[in-house]
């Protein structure tokens, strides 16, 4: 079996490397195309999961419109997708990367697999890419795997066939099971600034990277971190995305601030190694917010929505949107004790065996059509 998987982002890569393991585990041969959206973001992550990015597009960095970056990507995608005998392809999720590749896959014929099918805002809300992009590949793709029962009845609502779909959990887990068990014992962190984390300080970890943050939103989140990092007490950590707008507004607005570190994008292993040091984290991502649980961490979300409610049932999540009052007031809550305020682990999202279950379903789904043939 030849199956073509596409991706072109950190989070592609880190919720892709699993199931790119398990593929040719079972004896598939994997064409990895990589289409280069977040170049700057893959350190570290072929060798943890064994893939190689030297193959797909180039120059999509340098467009700079999401409508430029769609067309090349989907240009490059057809010239290897049209020449070559896939049996499957791939995608992950919004990106553009995935949008690109659910276009491609339903003009050439070839039948498509959605990885972290099903999430849904419940708004389309132009220019914003990811429910879009969502809603594109749900419409191109053959097999949805689900997450959560809440994202296959988001598909079932909206008219997909059940015995099309299958709830295998976010392989987001088995990533990253797999890399905290690299970081067990004896981890020697890769960015000297998390190897040398001071003892006497409450860590708050931040990222954020979202577009519809950006101004007046982002703005007052840092706002908040500014006033959390005057207390004293705590170290705000915060990876800085290497979007530019983000960049500049994060540079600007706490560039100079004491009881601030401002880092470099972390490698993935020292990220989760941060995640299990500490107390909380204020966060846009998505990826974050199914991390979390697995160290039973609460986090405040900084959306005003979420396409993971789970993680807010479960009791892990707070929506603080970009309120800065109750970001300072959450914050200054989950650390006004002599430890971290940790909850009984358990993921919403999974239980690391996602990837398994996805390539089992791909194998008979295609037994079953050979049978048929
Ligand atoms: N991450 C990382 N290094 C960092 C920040 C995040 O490896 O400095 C990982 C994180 O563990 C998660 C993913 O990147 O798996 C999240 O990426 P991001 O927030 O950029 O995207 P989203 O998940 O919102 O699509």
């Amino acid at each position: 079996m030849r199956i073509f998987v596409a991706f072109g982002t950190r989070p592609e890569i880190i919720k892709l490397g699993p199931v790119c393991r398990a593929l040719r585990h079972a004896g598939a041969h994997v064409d990895v195309f990589w289409s280069g959206q977040h170049t700057d973001l893959a350190d570290g992550l072929m060798d943890l999961f064994g893939i190689d990015l030297s193959h797909g597009g180039t120059g999509v960095v340098q467009e700079t419109s999401l409508a430029g970056k769609f067309a090349l990507i989907t240009q490059q995608m057809q010239s290897v997708l049209g020449s070559r005998q896939h049996d499957w392809v791939v995608v992950q999720g919004d990106t553009t990367t995935a949008a690109a590749g659910a276009l491609t896959a339903f003009l050439n014929g070839v039948p498509l697999a959605h990885v972290e099918a099903g999430l849904r805002t419940g708004t389309l809300d132009s220019p914003f890419p990811e429910e879009f992009n969502r809603r594109l590949v749900t419409i191109a793709s053959t097999l949805h795997f689900a997450p959560t029962a809440r994202s296959r009845d988001n598909l079932l609502r909206e008219g997909v066939s059940r015995d099309r779909v299958a709830v295998v959990g976010n392989t987001a887990v088995d990533a990253l099971l797999h890399a905290r068990s690299r970081i067990a014992v004896g981890y020697e962190p890769i960015d000297p600034e998390i190897a040398n984390l001071p003892r006497d300080r409450k860590l708050v970890l931040a990222t954020l990277h979202r577009r519809e943050n950006i101004g007046k939103p982002l703005e007052d989140i840092l706002g908040a971190l500014r006033e959390l990092a005057n207390d004293g007490d705590k170290l705000i950590l915060l990876p800085v995305h290497p979007n530019p707008d983000i960049r500049a507004q994060v540079v600007r607005a706490l560039g100079r601030q004491p009881n601030v570190r401002l880092l470099k994008p972390l490698q993935y292993t020292d990220f989760v190694f941060l995640l299990s040091r500490s107390w909380t984290i204020v966060t846009d991502s998505g990826g974050v917010q199914e991390e979390a649980p697995s160290f039973g961490l609460p986090i405040l979300i900084a959306r005003e929505s979420t396409e993971r409610p789970e993680v807010v049932e479960a009791g892990f999540g707070k929506l603080v949107g970009s309120d800065r009052h109750a970001i300072v007031t959450e914050v200054r809550r989950l650390t006004n004790s002599d430890a971290p305020q940790l909850l009984p682990a358990r993921n919403p999202f999974g239980d690391g065996e996602a990837s398994r279950r996805i390539v089992e379903r791909i194998f008979n789904a295609s037994q079953v059509q050979h049978a048929a043939e």
